[in-house]
């Protein structure tokens, strides 16, 4: 059995069905045995574990919820609950998953022709071939609208040039959907590694996020045939659709790396013994941290768990997401800050999750939409006045 035995103050769950329970339990249990003793030395190391990919396929993780061409059909539920185990394991492993099944195969499946669906997505479910998303560029990350790359038309090619940055799985993926300005408005175009005029570099010096690879990509003068356009994605909504996608994975995952750092300074505050051999959970200032901790996630469950149904049932507004994006991703910070504040010294060795899952968070609250950003999103749902520019 796993010996996390999950963060439950409300009866929680009582609203996940058997089958839920059990794909969160295969999930629970892969990061117990696999992650869990490799993951500080991957952090340390600065290295993606790569070996563990055809087991996330084999466990059906990859593109979880998509239907078909190989991936498991789950619920977007029973999908919120693998990321949430998988991100109590480490950010990192969960957006490989996130990029490869949300912002990879989502579009493929979504936006993709009948050939492009058959040459990747089943080898994608099984992670023998890995994507990576090109969105961002070193001049327009929360503004992809003014994107720079471009692609033109050249007899029955196109031609691409441009930058892209900060993209997660860059330098490991065996195919980049490149996202660039187009006569026609922007367009996404599958583009293979080893395609003339493509290259990727590995990002250094991250302090964040460093079991898992980030990388920029250059195209120039990058000819790639008309088949590699995704032909039904047309415009900023073909990439903000998947980013929907991949947010919608992070809310739940966040909780997992909330729980982890909440469940270890728990029982740390009940273990260790200051003044007069009290553990120091018998401080009314350690319990007050540990209350907020519990309401922030027990809260944030029911968020996500709504958000959850909401989806199945088709019912779902992006603007929900994020809701559920900046509020889970805000207290899991939270609740790292504060469990590391908790274990004293110690909070700060890597021996113990919690300022890896604090720096990992911090990344998480940028990407995919800074916090300002679905800030803004919420504002202009309820206001009906966009405030970006
Ligand atoms: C480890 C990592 C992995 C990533 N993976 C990917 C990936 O796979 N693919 C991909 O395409 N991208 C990826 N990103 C990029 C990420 O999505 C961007 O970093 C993010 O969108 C923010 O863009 P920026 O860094 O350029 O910040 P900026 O847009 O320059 O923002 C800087 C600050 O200004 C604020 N700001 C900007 N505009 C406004 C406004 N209108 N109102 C209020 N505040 C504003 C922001 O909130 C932020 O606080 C990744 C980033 C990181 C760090």
């Amino acid at each position: 059995m796993a010996k996390f035995a999950g963060v439950d103050y409300l009866l929680i769950d009582s609203l996940f069905s058997e089958q839920e329970l059990l794909v969160r339990q295969t999930a629970r249990q892969f990061v117990e045995d696999r992650v869990m003793p490799i993951i500080k030395d991957c952090f340390r190391d600065g290295r993606f574990p790569k070996e563990l990919i055809p087991e996330l396929g084999h466990l059906g993780f990859l593109g979880a919820n998509l239907e078909g061409y190989g991936c498991a059909g789950m619920s977007n539920v029973e999908y919120g609950l693998v990321m949430q185990e998988l991100e109590r394991g480490d950010s990192g492993l969960r957006s490989f998953v996130s990029v490869q099944g949300a912002l990879v195969m989502y579009p493929i499946l979504t936006y993709g022709s009948d050939e492009q669906k058959e040459r990747w997505l089943p080898k994608m479910a099984k992670g023998e071939a890995l994507g990576c998303f090109g969105l961002t560029e070193p001049g327009f990350g929360s503004n992809p609208a003014g994107m720079a790359t471009k692609a033109v038309k050249d007899g029955k090619d196109w031609v691409i040039n441009g930058e892209k940055t900060w993209i997660t799985n860059g330098s490991v993926a065996d195919v980049a959907i490149c996202w660039a300005r187009t006569p026609d408005g922007i367009r996404g175009f599958l583009v293979e590694k080893g395609t003339k005029g493509f290259t990727s570099s590995e990002l250094h010096g991250k302090l964040s996020m460093r079991a898992s690879v980030t990388a920029s990509l250059a195209f120039s003068d990058c000819r790639v045939p008309e088949s590699a356009m995704l032909p039904c994605a047309k415009g900023l909504k073909g990439p903000l659709t998947c980013l929907t996608q991949a947010r919608f994975g992070i809310g739940w995952g966040v909780l997992g790396a909330a729980m982890d750092c909440y469940e270890t300074a728990r029982q740390y505050s009940i273990d260790r013994k200051q003044f007069d051999n009290r553990p120091i959970a018998s401080h009314q200032l350690v319990q007050e941290k540990l209350a907020k901790m519990i309401i922030e996630i027990t809260k944030a469950q029911l968020l996500a768990i709504q958000v959850g149904r909401i989806k199945d049932q088709g019912k779902l507004d992006p603007s929900h997401i994020s809701m559920l994006k900046k509020n889970n991703v805000e207290i899991a910070l939270d609740c790292a800050r504060m469990s590391r504040d908790l274990l004293g010294g110690n909070g700060i060795m890597d021996e113990f999750p919690l300022m890896r899952h604090m720096c990992n968070l911090e990344t998480v609250k940028t990407y995919e939409g800074t916090d300002h950003i679905h800030t803004l999103v919420i504002g202009e749902r309820v206001t009906g006045i966009a405030a970006y520019k």
